[in-house]
């Protein structure tokens, strides 16, 4: 048995498809797998041809029609064994993460511990899918709805959570009966395959789990096939924007979850020493790529955007940039060279817009190490119609906006296309009241930064930042990935003559 076979978070230099309970090639194409931190390629990926995405569904397909009948209580079984799995390999997933995406270990560690609560919460399929009953919802006639699976499930995933965010997907819909094809992204698609490694090591039956790796085309694919019944996505807008329109035309469920802009107010009453830690992670942690970072932060009042710009600019200081793998460093690389010269643009265009860059991350010392580096970003004085606070940077990048009130900063909130996350830090419990009522955002923090939802609750945006109805995770992905059937019965009594009734029935 060769080292892959025998560990499963072993690493590889090709990275190819989990298909059918195995690993195997398809695609004549390639992709590069390239270690952020020092612009080395450490492997490939294979790109999945049509033919190749056709075989992973056909599996699903197959298997689709026997796990559905699997008693939710034995799936959880599945579930408990795959839980116990990940915690075992805890360590090797995270450092993958790290391998291929940049950020640092103990970000990753996060990363892989919220994809596990979600496993926890799938658990509790049985539980999760106990449907509605109503005895004698007429004389004698009793109803019940129940959760049934719908079948074949894809997911398309984003390079920023290469293990968290395929996990907010496929444990629920696998744990709801259905089988899934994965489409992890292609930048960092590693990890992917270890969790359907481990999943299958559990105990998943062949063909339940399937991964195909690719680019456009396996994506598109996956779009158009008429065996997929619904489709869960999450990336930038224009693509998600795409995902939502085609499969809807194809007729099958989407949600489709895109990018960010996330302002935190900053009350004058707020601890400025808090709220600059606050703002540093939930800014710079992840090097900016997080769709729930803070990119701007909206301080209310001179003299609160005052301190908030000394203490970041003291704080930005010494910031430890560099290899995510290093112990101490707190801000790794940019995931591609490509994004590192977006990001820098956008640094280059608001200057010229006119925003006072107070912090220069351009020049920061690391940029001169191997690999797509690029220190802390701060901006003051921005305004609402320049394009660093109009558009995702997903850099290292935050743009701090002085509103002279409350409404004034809830009024740029509002305006923006994005809606995913937002917080407030005050001191005041009706001005937080007010705000987390009123904000058009679909995920508020109140003195908390990163207000990412737990399992058991759902996570989603307002606006341009989710198409479609149900969001990630949590009970509404019971109600994504299930579609509900009403049953209404009753057993007359044998040889008991019953008249025609032409009424419609109303008791
Ligand atoms: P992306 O949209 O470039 O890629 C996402 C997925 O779509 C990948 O699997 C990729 O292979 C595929 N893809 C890319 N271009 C495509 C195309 N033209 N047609 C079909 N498929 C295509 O996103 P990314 O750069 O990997 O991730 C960063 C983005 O994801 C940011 O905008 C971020 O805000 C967003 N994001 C959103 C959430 C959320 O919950 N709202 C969570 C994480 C990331």
């Amino acid at each position: 048995m060769s080292l892959s076979e025998s560990q499963p978070c072993a690493p590889r230099t090709v990275v190819d498809h989990f298909i059918d309970g195995a690993i195997v090639a398809g695609g004549r194409r390639h992709g590069e797998r390239i270690n952020p931190a020092t612009g080395e390629i450490i492997g490939t990926v294979a790109l999945a041809d049509v033919e190749t995405v056709n075989r992973a569904v056909m599996a699903s397909t197959r298997a689709a029609a026997h796990w559905r009948d699997v008693p939710p209580a034995r799936r959880a079984a599945v579930l408990f064994e795959f839980k116990r799995l990940l915690e075992a390999h805890f360590d090797e997933l995270a450092e993958k993460v790290t391998l291929e995406h940049g950020k640092t270990l103990d970000d990753a560690r996060g990363e892989v511990r919220r994809g596990i609560e979600v496993v926890d919460y799938a658990c509790g399929a049985p539980e999760l899918l106990k449907g509605e009953f109503s005895k004698n919802a007429g004389p004698g006639i009793d109803t019940w709805t129940e959760r049934q699976a719908l079948g074949v499930v894809a997911g398309i995933t984003p390079f920023n959570f290469p293990a968290m965010v395929p996990m907010w997907m496929f444990p629920m819909a696998i744990a709801c009966g259905n089988a899934f094809v994965l489409k992890p992204s292609e930048k960092d698609p590693s990890p992917a395959l270890d969790l359907a490694r481990l999943f299958s090591e559990a105990g998943l039956p062949d063909g339940v789990f399937n991964v195909v790796n690719g680019d456009v085309e396996a994506v598109n694919t996956l779009l158009g096939h008429a065996r997929v019944e619904a489709v869960s996505f999450v990336g930038s807008t224009a693509v998600a924007e795409h995902v939502y329109r085609t499969a809807g035309e194809h007729g099958k469920r989407v949600q489709a979850l895109g990018g960010a802009k996330n302002c935190a107010v900053v009350m004058a009453d707020a601890d400025v020493d808090n709220v600059v830690n606050a703002l540093m992670g939930a800014a710079y942690g992840s090097c900016g790529e997080r769709c729930m970072a803070i990119s701007v932060a909206i301080c209310v009042g001179d003299t609160v955007a005052d301190a908030v710009i000394e203490g970041l600019r003291g704080r930005l200081a010494n910031l430890v940039v560099g290899d995510g793998m290093s112990p101490g460093v707190e801000m790794g690389p940019l995931i591609s060279a490509d994004h590192l010269a977006r990001v820098r643009a956008y640094v280059d265009q608001g200057v010229a817009e006119g925003a006072e860059l107070v912090v220069d991350g351009r020049d920061h010392a690391a940029t001169g190490n191997d690999g797509y580096f690029l220190g802390g970003c701060l901006f003051d004085h921005v305004s609402p119609e320049m394009a660093v606070f109009r558009e995702e940077i997903f850099g290292p990048v935050l743009c701090v906006m002085r509103a002279a009130n409350i409404a004034q900063a809830m009024d740029w909130i509002d305006g923006h296309e994005y809606g995913n996350g937002t917080c407030i830090f005050t001191r005041d419990g009706e001005v937080a009241r007010v705000f987390s009522d009123r904000i058009r955002v679909g995920m508020v923090g109140i003195n908390v930064p990163l207000p990412v939802p737990v399992a058991w609750h759902s996570f989603g945006g307002w606006k341009r930042s989710l198409f479609g109805d149900l969001h990630a995770y949590g009970p509404d992905a019971v109600r994504f990935y299930t579609r509900t059937k009403t049953i209404t019965q009753r057993w007359p009594a044998p040889r008991r003559r019953e008249a025609a009734n032409f009424s419609f029935p109303s008791d």
